[in-house]
């Protein structure tokens, strides 16, 4: 049975007429029950599971946000042995914090923990704030990171709603319309908040992850084994497949890149990215968008093109040299086509307020570098 949801606060949308409603006191006590004995026998033995401390449960959440489980897992053991707490995590340089999460991805995660540990430390007494509003108040944390941390760390009862929890939760209610609109997020949270046992929350936000995580999958949910299956309305109207309605993705956008290897001096240039680029905050070869129209013609034709490009980038005049290696990746929407060539200083001094520099090859593992940025220093 389902009741209808709370009366809206000051300021809340409405939720759509097609919501559905609010489970029942029946309904919640069958759910908790099973799905609180399901976790006690499936819970994966994760390194981050088993302590309470807030801030290695921060760490965790941070990496794990659109991380796989098993990627992080050694990124989690070597970051926490590097860096044990907030104090030590808001007095190390920004390099060394990047270069711990260097091969992660989505680098802003790494600079706002960074952020929001010194915050911790300088406001909070290097206290996580057991407030929701003072949690979400730190840098790059928001509600759902702040209610796992409070619910995980000091049971508070606080809910939690993240990829995992929203495609549970709307196959559990069968809610059809956009979870991601605000009406979605409206009665997601409010269902997220009616879901939780008066005690043991950060437990169950725990069960609530795993089972969306390993059973309730994105494409092939294993209703066979799901705890709470006879509770599901996506089960019972068979469309487990149709929920939740997919996000439209943004199309894809080709680019072709030039990275150079500009090297002087038995060293080789990086050049710092800056805070509005992709990497930013990393090392990286100095490195140009090549402009449109420029595939396929050879590079004898576009040479001057490109060493005038990174002279103005660098401040150095260089001579091109051979093609070393073309690599392909994608980074968000953009699939690069990444040429990336060695070259020689010719003359020329490095552009100042850039943060540019001339490493020595056995000091390339101390920078943090960009994905294709590790590889070309492999090549060098
Ligand atoms: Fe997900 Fe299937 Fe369980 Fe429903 S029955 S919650 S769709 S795994």
């Amino acid at each position: 049975m389902m009741r209808s949801l709370r009366p809206l606060r000051p300021g809340e949308n409405a939720p759509p007429p097609s919501a559905p409603p609010m489970p029942d006191a029946h309904w919640l006590d069958r759910f908790r029950r099973a799905l609180s004995a399901w976790y006690g026998r499936h819970a994966r033995d994760l390194p981050w599971r088993g302590t309470r401390d807030p801030y290695a449960v921060l760490i965790s959440e941070m990496m794990l946000q659109q991380t796989q489980v098993a990627t992080v897992r050694p990124y989690f053991e070597r970051f926490i042995a590097a860096l044990p707490d907030f104090a030590s995590l808001a007095n190390a340089e920004e390099e060394k914090v990047l270069r711990l999460w260097e091969g992660l991805g989505y680098y802003r995660r790494a600079r706002q923990l960074h952020q929001a540990a010194r915050v911790i430390v300088a406001q909070h007494g290097g206290q996580f704030p057991r407030d929701p509003k003072a949690a979400q108040q730190l840098p790059g944390i928001g509600r759902y990171t702040a209610g796992a941390v409070l619910s995980i760390a000091f049971d508070l009862r606080v809910p939690i709603l993240e990829a995992n929890t929203t495609r549970l939760y709307c196959r559990l209610l069968g809610y059809r319309d956009d979870p991601w609109s605000a009406q979605g997020q409206h009665l997601l949270w409010a269902f997220a908040e009616t879901v939780l046992p008066p005690r043991h929350a950060g437990r169950f936000n725990q069960a609530l992850m795993e089972l969306g995580s390993v059973v309730c999958t994105r494409s092939r949910p294993r209703c066979g084994a799901c705890p709470v299956a006879m509770l599901c309305a996506a089960k019972r109207e068979g469309r487990q497949v149709d929920i939740p309605r997919s996000r439209p993705k943004p199309p894809i956008q080709l680019r072709r890149e030039a990275a150079v290897i500009i090297r002087h001096k038995g060293g080789v240039l990086l050049r710092r990215c800056g805070p509005e680029e992709r990497w930013a905050g990393l090392w990286d070869f100095p490195r140009v968008e090549l402009p449109a129209g420029t595939n396929g013609v050879p590079l004898p034709a576009r040479a001057d093109a490109l060493e005038e490009a990174i002279g103005r980038q660098t401040g150095v005049l260089v001579q091109l040299g051979r093609l070393l290696v073309t690599l392909r990746h994608q980074v968000t929407r953009f699939r690069i086509t990444l040429e990336c060539y060695e070259a020689a200083r010719i003359s020329g001094r490095l552009r100042k307020g850039n943060e540019l520099r001339w490493v020595r090859q056995s000091d390339l593992a101390r920078y943090p570098l960009s994905s294709t940025g590790r590889k070309l220093a492999a090549l060098v």
